[in-house]
């Protein structure tokens, strides 16, 4: 027999549904000897003691489907035709590509240097 003589207040290690991690509890309520209450200190949530145990994961989450369903469409290497183009627009002649009339040559701002900067002397 574990001689755990806690008392209220006392630190304990607990999983935390809120954090879901194991952490330090503080004892909220006690039947007899037995933690019945804890309060995460690190959420200040209050549930009743898991003897430190995590629970066992859930079998899947939406998460994990998701994840499933991106791996079920990555495992097989199955090179799926991707249909990019709408039916609805029938193929015309690619609008050509035209070439953007040069009318002003592009024009360098040139600064002169014909009097010195200001400021300094
Ligand atoms: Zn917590």
């Amino acid at each position: 027999m574990t001689a755990s003589l806690l008392r209220l207040g006392d630190e304990i290690d607990d999983y935390c549904p809120r954090c879901k991690l194991l952490l330090n509890h503080a004892v909220a309520s006690m039947v007899g000897s037995t933690v019945v209450k804890v309060v995460c200190q690190t959420c200040h949530t209050e549930h009743p003691y898991k003897n430190a145990e995590v629970p066992p994961k859930k079998k899947s989450g939406p998460r994990a489907t998701l994840m499933d369903q991106v791996l079920a469409k990555v495992a097989p290497p199955e090179p799926e035709p991707a249909p990019e183009e709408s039916p609805t627009e029938p193929e015309e002649a690619p609008e050509p590509v035209r070439k953007k009339s040069v009318a002003t040559p592009a024009r360098y701002i040139t600064r002169h240097a014909t009097r010195p900067p200001r400021g300094k002397r």
